[in-house]
C-alpha cells in the first residue's frame, strides 16, 4: 500500500555517486595532520552514548547544544543514544580579544525550553580555557534545573584550570588549532568528517 515503499528519487536529486559532503580527500591540502578519523569519532562516540544511557537511566533528558560548533556533535552522540531525548539550542557570542575568549558573553540565541526541573546535557565541541563554557554552566543552574553536566567531543590542556567538571570527554587533544566536525576557520571546515591542524598555508 501507500507509504510502503521508499519514495523514487526525482531524476535531478544527487546520487550516491556525489555524496553531498566534502570528503576529507578534497581538502587535504589544508589540513597538516588529521587528529582523528571517522572512525575515532563515531566509536568513540558511541561509548560515550552507552555512559550517557547509564547514566541517566529513567529520567528525562534535554540535550542543549552551543552553535554553530556542536552541530555534529548533537546530531550523532543523539542518533547513538537508543532512548527518548529532547534537544534544544543556545547561540552565544563570546568576546575576546583576538582568538582567546574573555569569558564575557552574550546570548544570541537562548532556549526554546523551560529548563526548570529538567536534567541538563550540555553538548560541546571543544573545550579550550572553559570560560564560555563555565558562564554558560552558571547561567543555566540559575535557571533551577535538576542537574547540568556537561559533555564535550574535544578538550584542550588549559581546561583543567577552570572550575567546571565536564563528566563526558570524546578526546583530551595538544593545545593546537583543530577544525573540522563542527570546528571551523572563518566559517570553513566545518562539514569535515575527521579533526585536524591547518597547514601554515591556508593561515597566510
Ligand atoms: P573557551 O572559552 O573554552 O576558551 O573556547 C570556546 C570556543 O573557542 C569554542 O567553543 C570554540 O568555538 C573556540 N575554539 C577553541 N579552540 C578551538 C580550536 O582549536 N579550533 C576552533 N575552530 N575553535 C576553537
Amino acid at each position: 500500500g501507500r507509504g510502503r515503499h521508499p519514495p523514487t528519487p526525482h531524476k535531478s536529486t544527487t546520487t550516491c555517486e556525489r555524496l553531498p559532503y566534502v570528503d576529507p580527500r578534497h581538502v587535504d591540502d589544508d589540513l597538516e595532520k588529521i587528529l582523528l578519523t571517522e572512525e575515532n569519532i563515531q566509536n568513540r562516540l558511541a561509548e560515550l552514548a552507552v555512559a550517557i544511557e547509564r547514566d541517566y537511566e529513567g529520567k528525562d533528558l534535554l540535550l542543549v547544544g552551543v552553535l554553530k560548533g556542536a552541530v555534529m556533535v548533537m546530531a550523532d552522540l543523539s542518533r547513538h543514544l537508543s532512548r527518548h531525548v529532547e534537544q534544544d539550542w543556545m547561540a552565544i557570542s563570546s568576546y575576546g580579544s583576538g582568538t582567546r575568549s574573555s569569558g564575557v558573553v552574550r546570548i544570541i540565541k537562548d532556549l526554546d525550553t523551560d529548563i526548570t526541573d529538567r536534567h541538563v546535557l550540555v553538548v560541546e565541541d571543544i573545550i579550550d580555557t572553559g570560560l564560555t563554557l563555565s558562564w554558560l554552566v552558571s547561567n543555566l543552574r540559575s535557571r533551577g534545573p535538576a542537574s547540568v553536566d556537561v559533555c564535550t567531543l574535544l578538550r584542550k590542556p588549559e581546561a583543567a584550570k577552570t572550575s567546571v567538571d565536564v563528566r563526558y570527554v570524546g578526546f583530551d587533544i595538544p593545545n593546537a588549532f583543530v577544525v573540522g566536525y563542527g570546528l571551523d576557520f572563518a566559517e570553513r571546515y566545518r562539514n569535515l568528517r575527521v579533526v585536524g591542524t591547518l597547514a601554515p598555508h591556508v593561515y597566510s
